[in-house]
């Protein structure tokens, strides 16, 4: 099992290495903007590492909305960052599952999804997997709680979708932890990544704020077992640094080397 961090964009596989992470995840550009990825420098250093490097796609992306000023923009950023995280060689593209506004019909924003991915069908499809990940909070949004989830699956239908799970915003979006990985798999089929992390906001709190492993609300046992369950690759975002996360993938792989 590959474990890693989420680490700055400059040097990745020189926060691998202060970590002795086995896999990286970054964005490609300003995770608040619009602009699309530069092509990078060392792109071919990247290709040959042994490190497994993930994307994470910018946090302004959102292929669901309603709103066509954002929507539009959003699946041309999406496409571009694919593109992108291909030509360095990345596993997967990390995206979040998005909202429509309040009052909006989700069922729309579940299509917009369909949408996106037919989109990127019409242009060869994506060159690389991408991700849906859970999130958080909000009344209105695509990927929370794992209703709304088997709607958005439904919606994709036989479109190539990936999975990633996380801890934090699985607990702080009101999903219990304990048998998680069985009622996701039993919709989505798979998950290809874990963001393992700790919650600073408590159950259902809808609070979006990650906590190294042994702190904040979640019993760190349950993060493991949620890893074990799922057999996919682990990037912790948790505070603190190489060091803040250096301690935390020491943590993961003691537990799941011993089984402690
Ligand atoms: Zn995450």
């Amino acid at each position: 099992m590959r474990i890693g961090a989420h680490v700055d964009q400059a040097d990745p596989l020189a926060e691998a290495a202060a970590r002795s992470a086995e896999a990286v995840q970054f964005f490609l550009s300003d995770p608040q903007g619009w602009k699309a990825p530069k092509p990078r420098e060392d792109a071919e250093r990247l290709r040959a590492a042994e490190v497994d490097l993930y994307v994470h796609a910018p946090y302004v992306i959102n292929v669901a909305t309603l709103n066509n000023r954002i929507r539009i923009p959003s699946r041309k950023l999406l496409l571009g960052h694919a593109a992108a995280a291909a030509g360095i060689g990345a596993k997967g593209l990390i995206v979040h599952g998005g909202h429509v506004n309040a009052g909006d019909d989700l069922a729309v924003g579940f299509d917009n999804w369909r949408k996106t991915f037919a989109y990127a069908a019409d242009s060869g499809g994506f060159p690389l997997p991408v991700l849906i990940e859970n999130t958080a909070g909000g009344d209105n949004s695509c990927a929370r709680r794992l209703d709304a989830l088997a709607r958005l699956w439904d919606a994709l239908g036989d479109h190539e979708v990936g999975f990633c799970l996380d801890t934090c915003h699985a607990y702080a979006g009101g999903e219990e932890l304990l048998d998680l990985v069985d009622r996701v798999k039993a919709i989505t089929g798979r998950i290809d990544l874990v963001h393992a992390n700790n919650s600073k906001g408590g159950f259902n709190s809808g609070h979006d704020r990650h906590d190294n492993l042994d702190g904040g609300t979640i019993d760190p046992d349950l993060v493991v077992a949620v890893i074990r369950a799922a057999g996919a690759p682990v990037i912790v975002e948790t505070p603190g640094g190489a060091a803040g996360q250096g301690a935390d993938i020491a943590f993961l792989r003691d537990r799941l080397v011993t089984g402690a």
